[in-house]
């Protein structure tokens, strides 16, 4: 039987430090360019923000995007990226994105999660 997705952890680490996780209340945020997304990170406060009310798959593929950005920021590899004002952003959630998609498929591999569970 395959396992399920593991909850969501409070505690993460970055290069320069840990990283707290809240899972809010609602369905989405408003990114500050106006669009609306499932997850959100807080540089300032150090904190990944998430919405509850999405399939465990795709909370965990939030999460990782997320956790992405630390990783760029912390790195300063977010330095490095060319490009100025939508493009650069674009790049930015381009590799989030792909780094949280090479992530979550890797974990469902090594740990034989279910990847459609839907609770
Ligand atoms: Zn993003």
């Amino acid at each position: 039987m395959p396992r399920r997705w593991p909850p969501i952890p409070r505690k993460l680490d970055g290069l320069a430090g840990p990283i707290t996780v809240k899972v809010r209340r609602v369905e989405s945020f408003a990114a500050s360019d106006g669009d609306h997304c499932w997850g959100l990170y807080k540089p300032e406060r150090r904190e990944i923000h998430l919405a509850t009310k999405l399939p465990p798959a795709i909370r965990w593929h939030t999460l990782a995007h997320e956790w992405a950005h630390v990783w760029l920021l912390d790195s300063g590899v977010v330095n490095v990226i060319r490009g100025d004002g939508a493009d650069r952003d674009q790049a930015i959630e381009l590799i989030c994105d792909s780094l949280a998609s090479a992530f979550v498929r890797s974990f469902v591999r090594v740990s034989g999660i279910n990847p459609w569970e839907s609770a």
